[in-house]
C-alpha cells in the first residue's frame, strides 16, 4: 500500500525528532524513520542555558525537558594558561546522555502523532516515492516533502550532496574510563600541544574524553600513538583516568552541504559545527525549529518551496559561518602551542569577504542584485515583504539583524563611503532612529555578501 505524508523525516536525532514534533502539533501527518544506529560521539554531551530560551520559545522544552537533567557538572577550562580556569556558577545548561536521550524523543514523539519507524532504511524509488525497510515489513510512501537528518553520516540513497566548506580535517576520539575520585562531578576543557580535551566526569559511572586531533596526526601515527601524546601532555582529568579505552573514533571537521536534490538538510546533516562550540545540540533544535515555519508554509503554498528551501540552506549557512568566526577566536586565545599544526591551522580568522574595506573606499550597490518581494520569516510561518534578491546564490533578505536591506543599499545608488553612507542615514526616514553601530553591522554583512561593491569595479565605471 502507498501511503501519503506531509513530511518524511530520515535521521531521528535531536534534529529529525524536533522537527517531527513541530510538525505533529501543527497537525501535519509526519513520518520518521531512523537506522537505529547512530554513532554518538561521546555517552555525555552538554546544553548550554541559553538553549532554554530557544526551547521556550520554540515549544520544543517539554519535548526535551523531560529527558534531559539540570547539568550539575562544575565547569572548568586549562586554555590559554597551565592552571585550570573554574567558570563561575552561571545558571545550570542540561545534560545529555545521549543514547537514552534521542531514543527518549522518539517514543515521546509517538505520543505526539508522529508515525515512528526504528530501524528502517529509506530508499528512493524512481518514482519519486520512499520505500522504507523494516525488520518485519515495507512499506512505500509518498511524502510531499522530504528531511534529511542524518547528522554526520553519509546521507541515504544517496542524496545528492555538495561539500560548500570545511574547516581543518578533525578527528575525535573517545576515551571512556575510571576518574580519578577527586575529578567528579566536573567537566573540563584543556588544550593540549596536539589538540584539545573534553572531560566528562559525572558523580558516579565512567568518565569519558573527547580527545580532539588533527586528522593528518592520526593518520601518520596512528589513532592510538596519536591519542597517547595527547594524554600525555595534558594536566587536566583525561591525563588520570584509569583502566581507559578507546570507544570510538569520529570525524568531527566542520562542514557545510547542500544538496541539489529536491530534499531540505537539517542539522548535521546540512551543516556540523566545530564541537569546541558546545552548542551541535542547540543548533539542531533551532534548526528544527526554523525547518517546521518552512514545511508548514509550504505545504500552504506549494509554488514557493524551492526559495523556502533556498532559505532554510542560507540560514544554516549563516549560522555555520557564525559558529566557524566565534571558534576561530576561541582558538585564537590559546597561544602556548602556535608552533604545532594544530593550533596552526585553526588559529587563521576567517575574515569575510569585504571585511577589509576601508572607511573611505568608494563603494556602490552591486548591480546584480534584484528589488523584489522576498520570505521572510513571521512567527510560526514565512510571508513576503520588500526586500532583495541575490540571483548568483538565491538569498532572498529583507533585513540583516533588526535594518532593513533596501534602505540600507540605497545609500550606495550612487558611490559612496561607509563614512559617508553613515553620516546619510541620520538624514533618511528609514534609518535615522538606528544606532550607527547597527547600520555599521548591517553594512558590513552587504559587503561580506559582496552586494556592495568597489566603485572603481563596477560595470561601466570606466
Ligand atoms: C566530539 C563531539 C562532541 C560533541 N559534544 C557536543 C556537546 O557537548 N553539546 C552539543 O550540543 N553538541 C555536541 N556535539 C555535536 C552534536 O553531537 C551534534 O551536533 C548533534 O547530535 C546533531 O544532531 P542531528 O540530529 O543533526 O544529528 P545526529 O545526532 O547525528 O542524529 C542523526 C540521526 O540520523 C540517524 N541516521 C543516520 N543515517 C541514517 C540513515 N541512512 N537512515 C536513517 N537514519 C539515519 C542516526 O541513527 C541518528 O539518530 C559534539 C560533536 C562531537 C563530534
Amino acid at each position: 500500500m502507498v501511503e501519503r505524508c506531509e513530511c518524511l523525516i530520515v535521521g531521528g536525532g535531536p534534529a529529525g525528532s524536533a522537527l517531527a514534533f513541530l510538525l505533529a502539533q501543527r497537525g501535519l501527518r509526519v513520518v520518521l524513520a531512523d537506522h537505529g544506529r547512530a554513532h554518538h560521539s561521546g555517552p555525555l554531551e552538554t546544553l548550554l542555558a541559553p538553549a532554554h530560551r530557544l526551547l521556550r520559545r520554540s515549544g520544543l522544552l517539554e519535548l526535551v525537558l523531560p529527558h534531559a537533567a539540570v547539568d550539575p557538572l562544575r565547569h572548568g577550562a586549562i586554555w590559554g594558561r597551565d592552571a585550570i580556569e573554574w567558570r563561575p556558577d552561571a545558571e545550570p545548561g542540561l545534560l545529555l546522555h545521549r543514547g537514552a536521550f534521542d531514543t527518549a524523543l522518539r517514543s515521546a514523539l509517538i505520543a505526539a502523532g508522529v508515525d515512528v519507524r526504528c530501524p528502517a532504511r529509506a530508499e528512493r524509488l524512481a518514482d519519486g516515492g520512499v520505500r522504507l525497510t523494516m525488520p518485519d515489513r515495507r512499506e512505500v510512501l509518498r511524502p510531499r516533502h522530504v528531511v534529511v537528518a542524518t547528522g554526520r553520516a553519509r546521507p541515504p540513497w544517496p542524496c545528492q550532496r555538495e561539500l560548500l566548506q570545511a574547516g581543518p580535517q578533525t578527528t575525535a576520539l573517545t576515551w571512556v574510563g575510571e576518574p580519578d575520585p577527586a575529578d567528579r562531578g566536573t567537566a573540563v576543557v584543556e588544550a593540549v600541544p596536539t589538540g584539545w580535551i573534553w572531560t566528562h566526569a559525572p558523580a558516579a559511572g565512567p568518565a569519558s574524553a573527547a580527545v580532539l586531533l588533527d586528522a593528518d596526526a592520526t593518520c601518520e601515527h596512528g589513532a592510538k600513538t596519536a591519542l597517547q601524546a595527547a594524554l600525555a601532555a595534558a594536566r587536566g582529568p583525561a591525563a588520570r583516568m584509569q583502566q581507559a579505552r578507546l570507544a570510538h573514533a569520529t570525524n568531527a571537521t566542520a562542514r557545510l552541504h547542500r544538496t541539489m536534490g529536491e530534499e531540505l538538510l537539517l542539522g548535521d546533516a546540512a551543516s556540523c559545527i566545530d564541537p569546541l562550540a558546545s552548542q551541535g545540540v542547540e543548533k539542531a533544535l533551532a534548526a528544527a525549529d526554523h525547518a517546521a515555519a518552512v514545511i508548514a508554509t509550504a505545504v500552504a503554498r506549494p509554488a514557493w518551496w524551492p526559495r523556502l528551501r533556498s532559505a532554510h540552506a542560507h540560514w544554516e549557512a549563516g549560522l555555520f559561518f557564525g559558529h566557524a568566526a566565534a571558534t576561530t577566536q576561541w582558538y585564537a586565545r590559546e597561544e602556548r602551542f602556535t608552533e604545532t599544526v594544530f593550533w596552526q591551522r585553526r588559529r587563521t580568522v576567517a575574515v569575510p569577504r569585504g571585511e577589509a574595506v576601508g572607511w573611505d573606499t568608494l563603494l556602490v550597490r552591486s548591480p546584480a542584485l534584484v528589488l523584489q518581494q522576498v520570505l521572510v520569516r513571521q512567527g510560526d510561518v514565512f510571508v513576503e515583504a520588500d526586500g532583495v534578491c541575490d540571483p548568483a546564490t538565491g538569498e532572498e533578505l529583507a533585513q540583516v539583524g533588526y535594518v532593513s536591506v533596501r534602505p540600507l543599499l540605497d545609500l550606495f545608488r550612487a558611490p559612496g563611503s561607509l563614512r559617508t553612507a553613515l553620516a546619510a542615514a541620520g538624514g533618511d526616514a528609514r534609518l535615522h532612529v538606528l544606532s550607527p553601530h547597527a547600520i555599521h553591522t548591517g553594512l558590513r554583512a552587504l559587503l561580506a555578501r559582496g552586494w556592495l561593491i568597489a566603485a572603481a569595479s563596477a560595470p561601466g565605471s570606466r
